[in-house]
């Protein structure tokens, strides 16, 4: 029997990087999987790349009424939930010189309400010994140059964590956090200008004690090994980092 096999599966922001890889580890070991993501044609492509056990929906964290678009979907799909990553997420700089009010609540709106609701919505449908994990970001933990919306949304997310795991203990549902550092998955490239992105880049490798990026591969393992194997952690952050954040 495959590891993951008779277990389902949800992931917000499935359709690339880290949310993409850790469907393919998923549906690879026997999960059945419902991603989401906001373009419709990002998650075609995904669905083409991951078979079968894979199925979209079309929604954006942001929208409570997506949201419950999205449960009663899973509901009729999946009927139960074993493990839900919440990992659906944007990235801009935001110096505090010029970062606008409609950058600020755009980040939060996504990455911080959009969690707390994607958790609150699909709650309902957890199974007894489901896992919950959040993906919140290395940047929680230190001061990087033009990054204090993002950070402060992550670190929102790190301490729910620990407040949802109470909530939902006594259901016997795990909630847990990874954290990763600089991953290579594009989302850089598709938030900042090229060139920004670039230096932002050779920053990170240069100051990362294991000098690369981590692959979204590498944080998949993670969050599978959260949702699935760590039975006797709620309320953790597991750092992918390389390091970056402890050495
Ligand atoms: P990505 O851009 O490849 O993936 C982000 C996913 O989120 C996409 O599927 C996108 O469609 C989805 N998404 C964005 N806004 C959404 C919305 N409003 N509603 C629904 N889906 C939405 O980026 P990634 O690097 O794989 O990022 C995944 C998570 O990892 C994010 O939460 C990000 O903050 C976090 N993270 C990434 C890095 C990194 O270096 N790549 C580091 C730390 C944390």
């Amino acid at each position: 029997m495959s590891e993951y096999s008779g277990k389902n599966v949800v992931i917000t922001g499935g359709s690339s990087g880290i949310g993409l890889a850790t469907a393919g580890l998923l549906a690879e070991g026997g999960a059945r999987v419902v991603i989401t993501g906001r373009s419709q044609a990002a998650l075609d492509a995904a669905l083409e790349r991951l078979g079968p056990k894979v199925s979209a929906v079309r929604s954006d964290v942001s929208s409570l009424a997506q949201l419950d678009v999205l449960a009663a979907r899973v509901g009729e799909e999946l009927g139960s939930v074993d493990a839900l990553f919440v990992n659906a997420g944007i990235t801009r700089p935001t110096p505090l010189e010029s970062t606008s009010e409609e950058v600020f609540d755009e980040s939060f709106a996504i990455n911080v309400k959009g969690a707390f609701f994607t958790v609150q919505k699909l709650a309902p449908l957890l199974s007894t010994g489901a896992g919950v994990v959040l993906t919140t970001s290395a940047a929680n933990a230190v001061g990087l140059l033009g990054t204090s919306v993002y950070a402060a949304g992550k670190a929102a997310l790190r301490s729910m964590a620990r407040s949802l795991s109470t909530e939902l203990l006594p259901r016997g549902i795990r909630v847990n956090a990874v954290s990763p550092g600089p991953v290579d998955t594009g989302i850089l490239e598709r938030t900042m200008a090229v060139e920004e992105a670039r230096e932002f880049k050779a920053a990170r490798m240069a100051e990362n004690p294991m000098g690369r990026f981590g692959t979204p591969e590498e944080i998949a393992r993670a969050a599978a090994f959260l949702a699935f194997h760590a039975t006797y952690s709620t309320g953790i952050e597991l750092v992918t980092d390389g390091g970056a954040t402890q050495l």
